[in-house]
């Protein structure tokens, strides 16, 4: 046998030694995943994986293996093991698709789980849709976006945010969850790291974790006023971490962050040469503090997403925006092109005419919604930190060891569908309330919610 014959069988050899070692470790994963959901005990334990990851860092340092091969393979164990014990988490997406099963049926269900807001789109949206055909608008286009409409989005931006804005820094894409996917899987890596600070919307931790990127939550808490502490994140950044996501005004919890604050995490993510992922679709709804988009800092790794769901109510159109540096914009492009050639140009040629509707009324009606729901939760005694802004009112409904999402299912049975918080982070003893629906439906929402507590 000649030696590379002699090497390719010991690399095979090793190789099938690391998938028996791997499935090992799985099996145990699982066995500590069934423990852990029977404690009631979140997925993530930061503590131990600090712990094993400082012992493969030294491991590395002895046995002389380079420290980021080492700790990025860590990050593929951890995070296979956190995708497999996450597969059993109810999200907002599972009440929804209940309650409409609920709703075929025949069923009434007052829809407090979902941020859809409850107005029609602008009326020049309806022209538009007539106009698609005999404009024309029915052939394939740019993967970034139809000329047009990201010259109008460019406009749109550098006046709304007072930025130098141009059209290679906008793609178009079909809401802004493609927009967060194309961004975090196009930047990072498997084995790279992403700070989420939660609770969260979903989604960043999904895409991540669908890619082999390793999240690394930030947990904030009522306490603390969903506020983050900057040790908190400085804590977090390691030589793997490559991006940070913020979303303010917030999904959950309404949150805006004190401007100081934001500042600091600009500047540390700055210093550490991160990429700032900043969610931004609920930019409209800001009410009671002062709200800054991080296109304001001028910082060239950011990366801002938007969207025509919530602002115009269009969340059926499937049409969103990322704002950034030309260089980002051209590698979502390519992924983009790759999965879906553009998006729909109808869509886009509507989603251009909506854009010269003046919203402003949604942003006061979803204020009053907001402000009824506010209102009876605090009559109703809940414990919550009233938000600042977006459509949702966060809620503590118990201590750690009360089931939130047994109650959501408990509510659905009464005709309320509401978010447990388990989809949001490490949040079981949590709902998401939204205030979406008609005032009247959120009234009696909100008086079906009290029901459920009394029998709770
Ligand atoms: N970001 C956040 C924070 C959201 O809450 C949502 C939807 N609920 C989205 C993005 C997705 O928006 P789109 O409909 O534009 O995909």
């Amino acid at each position: 046998m000649s030696h590379i014959d002699e090497l390719r069988n010991k690399v095979d050899e090793v190789t099938l030694e690391m998938i028996k070692l791997l499935k090992t470790r799985t099996d145990i994963a699982k066995e500590i995943g069934n423990i852990k959901k029977n404690l009631g005990l979140g997925i993530t334990d930061q503590v131990r994986e600090e712990q094993l990851r400082a012992k493969i860092i030294s491991l590395c340092y002895d046995i002389g293996l380079d420290e980021s091969i080492g700790t990025k393979f860590l990050n593929f164990l951890l995070t296979e093991s956190v995708k497999m014990q996450s597969e059993t988490k109810q999200t907002h997406l599972s009440v929804f698709l209940k309650a409409k099963a609920l709703e075929e049926e025949g069923k009434k269900i007052i829809h407090m789980e979902v941020g859809e807001p409850q107005f029609a789109p602008p009326k020049i949206v309806k022209n538009a849709l007539e106009e698609v055909y005999d404009k024309g608008f029915v052939k394939y286009g740019q993967a970034k976006g139809m000329p047009a409409f990201c010259k109008a989005l460019t406009e749109s931006v550098a006046k709304k945010f007072g930025t130098n804005t141009k059209t290679e820094n906008i793609i178009v894409c079909p809401g802004a969850r493609f927009a967060v996917y194309l961004s975090i899987t196009t930047l990072l890596n498997a084995g790279d790291e992403i700070i989420v600070i939660e609770p969260a919307w979903p989604a960043y931790k999904e895409c991540a974790q669908s890619s082999g990127i390793k999240i690394r939550s930030i947990k904030t808490t009522v306490e603390s006023k969903w506020e983050p502490s900057i040790q908190q994140i400085k804590d977090a950044i390691n030589s793997n971490t490559k991006m940070i996501v913020l979303n303010y005004p917030n999904n959950p919890t309404g949150k805006i962050l004190p401007l100081k604050l934001q500042d600091e995490i600009i500047d540390l993510a700055i210093e550490n040469d991160l990429y700032i992922l900043s969610d931004e679709i609920y930019s409209q709804y800001a009410y009671n503090r002062e709200w800054k988009s991080v296109l304001s800092y001028n910082y060239k790794k950011s990366i801002v997403t938007q969207s025509f769901s919530k602002s115009h109510s269009m969340t059926g159109f499937r049409i969103g925006y990322a704002i950034a540096d030309s260089q980002i914009i051209d590698k979502m492009a390519k992924l983009q092109a790759l999965c879906l050639t553009n998006v729909s140009e109808p869509i886009q040629y509507v989603a251009l005419q909506a854009l010269k509707a003046d919203t402003s009324n949604n942003s006061i009606n979803m204020k009053t919604r907001l402000d009824v729901v506010t209102q009876k939760a605090k009559d109703m005694g809940l414990d919550f930190v009233e938000p600042d802004g977006a459509m949702y009112v966060f809620v503590k409904l118990g201590n750690e060891s009360f089931d939130a999402t047994k109650f959501t299912d408990n509510a659905l049975n009464f005709g309320l569908a509401l978010a447990p918080g388990e989809g949001f982070g490490d949040y079981k003893n949590f709902i998401r309330i939204s205030a979406c629906e008609e005032e009247k439906n959120l009234i009696e929402g909100m008086s079906i919610l009290q029901k459920v507590l009394d029998k709770k």
